[in-house]
């Protein structure tokens, strides 16, 4: 099989050929319909995220051993099945959720597995789906899709889950009050998407980039700000009427934290999502002074992957743009994406 690696931080992804190989235990092979490119692939390919003040967090040391796959967000068929793995067949069409932990501690057993401290997420600590084939260790990861396009339902397993499990963290003000959604590329698009889906009273976007601000607005964004405006979060408080009671922030940058804390109403409640890097200075007496929350949302649970795909089948899949291109074209992805050029989603097909 065919598949692209990560050899070297910070160098193009290298096609590799290897025998394919055979599922054992309760291990579940399958041929690749589609691998969504997500923004942290980058990261990962470069090998470390950027903490702020010149300090990184080397993917390596983490434990991510080359040469590696990328690629979490996909769909796949199954053609092989080991000798203990239930509840599939050959040739279902399923979601793999790849946030995978050890599946043993508290914390997988509790259905967390997003958060065990010893991770073994596809396409991050073992191969994930810029291949023609894939292997996961047990069928719990598979999610039955229905009939849904394979390329519109795999942004679900990282864009997807991330996004609802952030909105699912705005609690009860999301049907009540505006959410400020930070930054509009895939990630954003399908924020609103879902938002809208879930019942969200009306959203404001924001974004540096007008052309992606235009396709938010087209998505039903109430509004939509430049983030590099001067008086950017001055902007965000008027159109939220004194302020957000929830800002979920898709980039994660220096600024755009700094702009969501400053868009907060007081008890409002500042969610970052997006692992662009950066760090920011907080006055502690603003805390309680103002009662506001700071919270991170990685990925989503196994739980929340469910929830999901039950929300998609009453609501229609979420309207995002996606554009197919065939997985040797990776590494000009990558570069797509590293330049801002990418509106929606790129889904990688096998051809
Ligand atoms: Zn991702
Ligand atoms: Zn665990």
């Amino acid at each position: 099989m065919r598949s692209f690696q990560v050899c070297q931080c910070g160098a193009p992804l290298q096609c590799t050929e290897q025998p394919t190989p055979k599922p054992a235990g309760s291990e579940v092979l399958l041929k690749v319909l589609a691998a969504g490119v997500c923004h942290s692939d980058l990261h990962l390919a470069d090998g470390y995220f950027d903490l702020g003040g010149g300090k990184r967090l080397s993917i390596l040391e983490r434990g991510m051993k080359l040469p590696v796959t990328l690629g979490h967000e996909n769909v796949g068929e199954v053609v092989a099945i080991g000798p203990q793995a239930r509840g599939v067949a050959i040739g279902d069409r399923r979601l793999v959720d790849p946030w995978m932990g050890c599946g043993e501690c508290a914390v997988c057993r509790r259905g967390d597995e997003n958060l065990c401290v010893n991770p073994s997420s596809i396409g991050v600590f073992r191969n994930g789906g810029y291949s023609d084939f894939l292997m996961v260790p047990h069928p719990r990861y598979l999610f039955d899709i229905g009939d849904m396009p394979p390329e519109r339902a795999a942004p679900l397993a990282c864009s997807g889950v991330t996004t609802y499990g952030a909105l699912k963290k705005v609690g009860p003000t999301l049907s009540t009050d505006p959410v400020v959604i930070i930054g509009a590329g895939g990630l954003g698009l399908m924020c609103l998407a879902l938002h809208k889906a879930m019942g969200g009273h009306s959203a404001v976007v924001v974004d540096i980039d007008p052309l992606k601000r235009e396709a938010a607005k087209k998505a039903g964004a109430m509004a939509v700000f430049d983030g590099g405006a001067p008086d950017a979060a001055a902007q965000i408080v008027a159109a939220t009427k004194g302020g957000a009671w929830a800002v979920i922030d898709l980039v994660g940058s220096s600024a755009t934290a700094r702009l969501g804390v400053d868009s907060l109403i007081k008890g409002g409640k500042l969610i970052i999502v997006g692992l662009y890097g950066g760090d920011i200075t907080l006055s502690l007496p603003l805390f309680p002074m103002r009662a506001i929350t700071v919270q991170g949302s990685y990925v989503g649970s196994l739980t929340e992957t469910a929830e999901l795909l039950d929300l998609v089948r009453r609501t229609g899949l979420p309207p995002v743009p996606v554009t197919t291109r065939p997985l040797s074209e990776v590494n000009a992805v990558h570069r797509d994406l590293r330049a801002g050029k990418v509106i929606g989603r790129v889904v990688l097909t096998p051809a």
